[in-house]
């Protein structure tokens, strides 16, 4: 779809720009709602409040007979989908003429849901402010965030869904060699993931997506696990009926923000809604949507192969097990995230993800140590924090202490 291509080039021109990060609020988001009220396309409709009483509201837009319900942040810390939606409303709010917003708001009717779980991204928490995890709740109905997102599908009895979330960034796109910095998935809606009408239109429609992505990001696109969750959402809806499609913002290098990543998610929502618009997804087919590779846990933040060490062992006892006392090994750092004190930022301490045999792992950062020397600071274990100073000749590549990067180069 070079329409929607073509868009990426004008994105500056809708982008929200009052939202730059991951850790905006729930009152932030409803100032771009009160912006919204005073443009006649959107309707906005509370719906319903959190545990903690902060509101949920329900914005309609267009006049077509497809209808669309889309929901975002129900895990309270996944937040790219939001801020894709803050400029989406731009897109579609905006006055001038555009073909694509034309097609769309005429032969669809789009309900929104942004920030499922307002209590969660306060805190930056995936679960709601009882701990609950939101997207295991649609049989037991103990959260409010939860009962209100079941309510409004049964009330809106939508033909397509669209289920908005974030996935780590040690995800890979098959073994290309790439994160998986889009995931598609139509969730499955039995234990022996049949494949009905329902489920193939939504395979269809993720066929297109995943086209057009492809020409953004070539070899980026992954397929997320389709294990049956009964207590998921997704599944559930695409039980009952609507046609749902999981998107999930990954990773993608140099890009701890998603603010990349935030325009992508808007080209697979702009993508699929154009599709259904038009129909087109009618070309596509399930084996199209099986081309896109496997989502794996493969990638690293950092991945430093062929690192030579020194054992520890006391001398006698190398000599005694016949071992060298140097060995070979790749090390995969991961990175743990965790939200600063004043909920505004972030802090990352990288740990040790993996030790030995990585030859079939990626890493965002991916170092041959072959010819550099690796110096532990301190003993390397299994996922505690790193310790260590890369050296290439007298030159610090890269040195982390504690978990924390203090000098870097690559
Ligand atoms: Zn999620």
């Amino acid at each position: 779809m070079d329409s929607i291509i073509s868009l990426l080039h004008s994105y500056h021109t809708f982008n929200n720009n009052d939202i730059k990060d991951r850790f905006f609020k729930h009152s932030d988001l409803l100032n771009v709602l009160d912006n919204l009220k005073t443009n006649p396309l959107f309707e906005i409709r509370e719906v319903g409040t959190s545990v903690e009483g902060r509101s949920l509201n329900l914005i309609k837009c267009g006049g077509g007979t497809a209808k669309v319900f889309l929901w975002s942040q129900m895990h309270g810390n996944e937040a790219t989908a939001t801020m894709a939606l803050m400029d989406l409303f731009n897109f579609l709010g905006d006055d001038c003429r555009d073909d694509v917003k034309d097609s769309i708001l005429q032969n669809c009717t789009l309900y929104f849901l942004p920030m499922v779980n307002p209590d969660g991204a306060e805190v930056f928490n995936r679960r709601n402010a009882l701990e609950i995890d939101i997207n295991r709740d649609f049989h037991s109905q103990q959260s409010p965030e939860g009962r209100i997102l079941r309510q409004l599908r049964d009330e809106i009895q939508p033909h397509f869904g669209f289920n908005l979330h974030d996935q780590t960034t040690m995800w890979s796109a098959g073994q290309l060699g790439n994160p998986a910095t889009i995931s598609l998935l139509a969730p499955a809606y039995d234990d022996a993931l049949s494949i009905n009408t329902i489920r193939q239109i939504a395979m269809q429609v993720i066929a297109e997506m995943n086209d057009t992505l492809q020409k953004v990001i070539p070899g980026h696109v992954g397929r997320f696990d389709d294990e049956y969750e009964m207590r998921a959402f997704g599944d559930n809806f695409q039980a009952a009926g609507t046609s749902t499609i999981l998107i999930e913002a990954g990773g993608y290098a140099d890009d701890p923000e998603k603010q990349h990543i935030r325009k992508l998610v808007f080209v697979a929502m702009m993508t699929g809604l154009l599709s259904i618009a038009e129909r087109s997804f009618l070309r596509k087919t399930v084996s199209d949507y099986f081309t896109i590779p496997d989502n794996k846990l493969h990638h690293f933040q950092i991945l430093l192969r062929n690192c030579k060490l020194q054992t520890s062992l006391p001398a006698k006892q190398i000599e005694t097990a016949n071992q060298n006392s140097e060995y070979t090994v790749d090390i995969g750092l991961i990175v743990k995230e965790k939200i600063s004190d004043d909920l505004k930022s972030m802090t990352y301490t990288y740990l040790i993800g993996d030790i030995g045999d990585l030859s079939n792992r990626f890493g965002y950062k991916d170092i041959d140590c072959e010819s550099f020397k690796l110096i532990p600071t301190n003993k390397i274990i299994f996922d505690e924090p790193a310790d260590l100073v890369l050296m290439d000749g007298l030159e610090v590549l890269l040195a982390i202490e504690n978990g924390v990067i203090t000098n870097s180069t690559v």
